[in-house]
């Protein structure tokens, strides 16, 4: 296993050590060899890293950003100029969009190269990366599990040492469930940090793009450079980006986290339970006070999410008929056919099925029974969260309620598979950050991870409590697929 990371990685070039060249070759070659095993990438892009490798090197050396020469991944809903996004799906296919998503842009402004476009379920839809039109991701720590998702091909690439960071996108979960799985750190920032310009649009009030990687202080570096407003996105927020790297070493002491103790119930798998538990424990020890947390509404996220999600999916998927972009089904006899056959051929089944229940929770006569009763459940979970955070700094909870299951294990029981968010999706109503760390190791030698959530732009203070964690537990095990 590659020990990588952003900071090593930079102070090697620095040194001389070695060059940007051979760190994006390797991590090229990595990528191609290993995905055969883990279906993690749906496109290697070696001439075009190779290309941008030649003109970071033709750069000045004071013109170096803060990510110059580290490789990076990118989940296939996001834009990337000259690369296909096909979000999983037939129905975009090998579409490539003709622009760069906002924080695409600033990547290649800090001198990161991207190195391929990530597998996932089709339109992020999904928690374990079996909805992907183009076969599933394996999860790298045993390849007959699944890796989460729904940007499990991001948490494959560098939970297996392929890139030290990538992105993937978290409309309730899927940077958070898939990193906890993977054995690797996940954020979901505050709804309105990162632009979504250029992000395929599942659950616009619920889209955030995230970050993994394999430590919180790659995660602060990499936040630092795509955060922040963007006249292309009105949803960014005009806040501040903090120097997050700086935050992150401020002293722990004092600090407040708060234990949802009854979302540490039923459905929860022991062995999770017991190490999460252990987690919070490390934080006692740090110097962190405890205190108990109560969010009454939490329970009804999972339904109050599935309504949403579903609804703005609806009306966000209709833009694909086959006229705009990517699939056309063939010998349609008139238009309204075209467009019928297009989107049947180029959707699978989960996107149908979101489809039809998202219609039907906006139709008339549904629609105050279901969509607005949601939104207004939504609203008194934000109550929740302000009044928890009256009393603490990050609550925390496990992020999924067991370790990585087999492929196949779920895919026939819809309720099961939306069982995975229970945890995570709640920050997304709530428009709040989240964090993903692992914590352990099953006895069946599976990663455990818990999350801890904050206040609206607390980034500051989940990473300088993560990286606090991570200084004294640090989580060494390596999976069995790497580089
Ligand atoms: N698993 C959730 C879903 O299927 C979350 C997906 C996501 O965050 N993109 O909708």
């Amino acid at each position: 296993m590659r020990e990588t990371d952003i900071e090593s990685l930079g102070e090697q070039m620095t040194r001389g050590e070695t060059t940007a060249r051979a760190v994006v070759e390797s991590s090229l070659d990595a990528a191609e060899k290993l995905n055969h095993a883990l279906n993690a990438f749906l496109q290697i892009d070696r001439a075009g890293a190779l290309r941008r490798v030649e003109e970071l090197d033709a750069a000045a050396d004071d013109s170096r950003g803060a990510l110059a020469g580290i490789p990076i991944a990118i989940k296939d809903n996001i834009c990337v100029r000259g690369l296909q996004a096909s979000c999983g799906s037939r129905i975009l296919g090998a579409y490539q969009p003709p622009y760069n998503a906002t924080a695409v842009e600033r990547l290649n402004a800090a001198g990161a190269v991207i190195i391929g476009k990530t597998n996932c379920d089709e339109f992020a839809m999904g928690s374990s990366n079996e909805n992907s039109a183009f076969g599933p991701v394996r999860n790298p720590w045993d390849t007959e599990r699944v890796p989460g998702g729904s940007s499990g091909g991001s948490a494959a690439a560098v939970a297996a040492g392929i890139v030290p960071v990538a992105l993937g996108s978290d409309t309730g979960g899927s940077v958070r469930q898939p990193a906890s799985l993977c054995g690797i750190v996940g954020l979901k920032p505050t709804y309105g940090r990162i632009s979504r310009y250029g992000l395929v649009a599942f659950g616009s009030s619920l889209d955030q793009i995230g970050i993994f990687g394999r430590n919180a202080r790659d995660i602060g570096t990499v936040l630092g450079v795509i955060a922040g407003r963007d006249a292309h996105d009105a949803t960014t927020a005009n806040v501040p980006v903090p120097d997050y790297k700086s935050e992150i070493e401020r002293e722990l002491e004092g600090a407040r986290i708060g234990v949802p103790r009854e979302l540490f119930g039923e459905g929860l798998d022991a062995e999770v339970r017991a190490s999460v538990e252990s987690a919070i424990e490390a934080y006692r020890e740090l110097g962190a006070e405890i205190v108990d947390v109560e969010l009454p509404h939490a329970k009804y996220c999972i339904a109050v999410y599935y309504i949403i999600a579903t609804a703005e999916a609806s009306s966000n998927l209709a833009r694909f008929d086959g006229v705009r972009y990517g699939f056309r089904a063939e010998e349609s006899p008139e238009l309204r056919a075209m467009y019928r056959r297009t989107r049947d051929e180029g959707f699978g089944a989960e996107v149908k099925r979101r489809i039809m229940l998202g219609t039907y929770v906006l139709s008339s006569g549904y629609y105050e029974a279901y969509y607005r009763k949601a939104q207004q459940v939504r609203t008194l979970l934000k109550h929740d969260f302000e009044q928890a955070f009256m009393q603490c700094e990050a609550i925390l909870t496990p992020t999924t309620p067991t370790t990585a299951f087999h492929l196949g294990e779920k895919t026939n029981d819809p309720l099961s598979m939306y069982l995975n968010d229970i945890y995570t999706c709640t920050a997304n109503l709530a428009g709040i950050p989240g964090i993903s760390l692992p914590c352990g190791l099953s006895g069946g030698g599976l990663p455990i991870g818990f999350q801890l959530m904050g206040t609206y732009w607390s980034e500051p203070t989940l990473l300088r409590l993560a990286h606090a964690y991570e200084q004294a537990h640090p989580f060494t095990s390596h999976p069995r697929v790497s580089a």
